[in-house]
């Protein structure tokens, strides 16, 4: 187990490095991991994530109340704390505005084609959760109901949140998602998309399941209804804890498609 003092350096190398790829611009983002049952470590408000020290953290107990640290904490805590509320398995969450999957959360497309068989393995599908103003509960509302089924969301109209069993995890998600949006818009200005059939997917679960790096708790569908855009409506429903093929409920292996 990592100590305090670890996650507190390990929090502001994330930060710089979410800086460095242009994920986050000015005092955008923040990043949190769980120390115990009853803290969470937090970026402060209104700092750039570039230069963050060890020191700045914050941390606040599970109702988002300043235990310790200088600086207030960032003003999207609540949602840091509905997730690790709704996800015992979670221990660490980013949130950035990478512009490629910001552009698409903006556009209100969802990325949830089955065009990347790795992506398909990590992270399932990726919805869009409908806009919420920062900072307010309308933007958990709009994230409560995807939260224990994915472990990357889209933001409409404003970023992307990733989370996992580490820190770690959770900004290399952010980074697939932002990769893979890069891909997907590719096949945008090409014109054309060619999604993973039926077979192949029941395969990649297959492989999913033996993944020694996967310790998502979320099903991860692959199922997502989606409008003309590719709009999030309904995300389909594990009905079931376990990964397994054998166990996977028929709408969580349905493919998106655009019409
Ligand atoms: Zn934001």
């Amino acid at each position: 187990m990592p100590s305090e003092r670890q996650h507190r350096r390990e929090i502001a190398s994330f930060g710089k490095m979410l800086h460095e790829r242009g994920y986050v611009a000015a005092m955008d983002g923040n990043l949190s991991v769980r120390l115990d049952e009853r803290r969470i470590l937090a970026t402060p408000t209104a700092m750039s994530k570039s230069m963050m020290r060890p020191g700045d953290m914050v941390i606040v107990d599970l109702e988002g109340r300043h235990i310790s640290g200088r600086r207030a904490v960032s003003s999207e805590i609540a949602m840091h704390l509905l997730i690790y509320k709704l996800r015992p398995d979670v221990q660490g969450i980013v949130h950035a505005h990478p512009p490629t999957a910001t552009g698409f959360a903006a556009a209100g497309i969802a990325l949830n084609q089955p065009l990347v068989c790795e992506v398909v393995i990590g992270l399932g599908s990726i919805p869009l959760a409908k806009y919420g103003t920062p900072g307010t509960p309308e933007l958990t509302d709009a994230l409560e109901p995807l939260i224990p089924q994915f472990d990357a969301i889209l933001m409409s109209n404003h970023g992307v949140v990733t989370y996992a069993d580490t820190l770690h995890h959770a900004y290399m998600k952010m980074e697939t998602v932002e990769h893979f949006s890069q891909i997907a818009l590719v096949t945008h200005l090409l014109g054309r998309q060619q999604p993973l059939g039926h077979e192949e997917l029941e395969k990649l679960m297959l492989a999913r399941s033996k993944y020694q790096g996967s310790k998502s708790a979320a099903p991860l569908p692959l199922a997502v209804g989606c409008d003309g855009a590719g709009n999030h409506r309904e995300a389909a429903r594990g009905e079931s804890e376990d990964s397994s093929p054998e166990s996977t409920p028929k709408s969580r292996r349905a493919i998106a498609r655009h019409r």
